[in-house]
């Protein structure tokens, strides 16, 4: 199969203009339908980020009336049955599985053919990735290959009533704009989302689907990039803010990298992670797989305590989703006190000392209960 190029792809015949807006496909692209989720995997797991979207996937289907599918790319001996499975599970209706030694460990040249030979064959209608770091290499170069739309980053997905388009909403101009990307003229439309931006759906245990194998044809020397060895970075899983219940983060308020140990003390009794703003980062204060934020991590947790933090757009972006935020500031019109669910005015280096202290002994005092 051979991807079309760009002149394939363009407009067979001028599109309708209504409202300044194409809201019209051109006929040779109507045909794609169902919305596609690619399934990305790393030695053996499944990203959640694959099952969030999954969640985002099944309600656009839904409401275009149309199915869900995941694409599944890997090695020989890989489990992309099983990983197909789960998808079920989590809503897909079908599984295009693709198994070959090439597709062992990621490289761009054979998932970017593996993956438009799919779209290409199968004509999804929205294809969405998630922007990991494998999701956003592989997003642009099958975007290109296409020739089609990508919106990356985005923070919402829905219908456009009107055109039925994908409507891709994401920050704009540093975070103080959203804006909503429709591509009315081509197809596949293509969506990349970070992790925790969408919610984990609910599992539906014996949901099952079909599943449609293809090949790859694609010989190992055709290929310009080796996989020589894998040599995992010690630090790449030590921070997981994205995926840590409690985070406790600080800010510029906190005046001083060394009062950042207060912030990781009381990060340590309730066993959550440490974020901060990017000013900290920036300074040095702290690592920067720690900044929570438009440009960092966007985070979940079920609580997240802001100390010394202004709750600039940029940073709020990153953490509105939490279920409960918890923000220590001493200017009490701090904009963190518009969405914080409880406000301490208060100054972070007494009030982190005071809370590490109160909850190092309610803890204890809860073990000794339980003991
Ligand atoms: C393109 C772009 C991308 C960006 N991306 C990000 C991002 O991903 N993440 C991010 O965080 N920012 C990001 N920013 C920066 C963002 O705009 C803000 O500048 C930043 O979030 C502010 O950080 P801060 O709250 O630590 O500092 P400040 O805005 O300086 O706020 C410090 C706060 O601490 C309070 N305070 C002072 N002393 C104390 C005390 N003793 N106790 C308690 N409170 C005290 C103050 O009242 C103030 O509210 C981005 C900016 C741009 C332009």
């Amino acid at each position: 199969m051979n991807a079309p190029t760009a002149s394939d792809k363009q407009p067979a015949a001028p599109v309708r203009r209504a409202g300044g807006r194409n809201l019209e496909l051109p006929e040779h692209l109507k045909a794609y339908k169902g919305v596609w989720v690619f399934l990305e995997h790393d030695r053996g797991h499944v990203h959640s980020v694959s099952w969030e979207l999954l969640g985002e996937a099944r309600k656009l289907a839904d409401t275009l009336g149309s199915d869900v599918a995941v694409a599944v790319l890997g090695g020989p001996d890989e489990p992309l049955g099983q990983f197909a499975a789960e998808a079920f599970g989590f809503g897909a209706d079908k599984a295009y599985v693709m198994h070959d030694p090439v597709l062992l460990g990621y490289r761009n040249e054979p998932f970017t053919k593996g993956l438009t030979d799919l779209v290409n064959k199968y004509q999804p209608e929205i294809l969405l990735l998630g922007a990991t770091s494998m999701g956003r290499d592989l997003a642009g170069s099958v975007a290109t290959t296409l020739a089609t739309g990508l919106t990356a980053d985005c923070t919402a997905l829905n219908i456009d009533p009107a055109s039925r388009a994908l409507a891709a909403t994401r920050p704009t101009f540093g975070g103080s704009l959203l804006c909503t990307i429709m591509t009315l003229a081509y197809r596949p439309q293509m969506a990349t989302v970070r992790p925790r931006v969408m919610a984990m759906p609910q599992v539906q245990e014996g949901r099952t689907g079909e599943i449609v194998q293809e090949m790859l044809g694609l010989v190992e020397t055709a290929i310009v990039t080796k996989l020589l060895d894998f040599i995992a970075d010690a630090n790449s899983n030590r921070i997981n803010l994205p995926y840590a219940d409690v985070i406790v983060s600080g800010g510029k308020g906190l005046k001083h990298p060394e009062n950042f140990r207060l912030v990781f003390e009381l990060a340590r009794v309730l066993g959550g992670e440490v974020g901060a703003t990017r000013p900290c980062v920036q300074a040095g204060w702290v690592e920067a797989d720690r900044q929570v934020g438009q440009t960092g991590k966007t985070v979940r947790p079920k609580l997240y305590i802001a100390a010394g933090i202004s709750g600039a757009i940029q940073h709020r972006v990153g953490m509105e989703s939490s279920d409960v935020i918890v923000a220590i500031n001493t200017d009490a019109n701090a904009p963190i006190f518009d969405f914080a669910h409880y406000g301490i005015v208060g100054n972070a280096l007494q009030v982190l000392p005071a809370l590490t202290q109160a909850f190092a002994d309610h803890l204890a005092l809860r073990g000794k209960a339980a003991a």
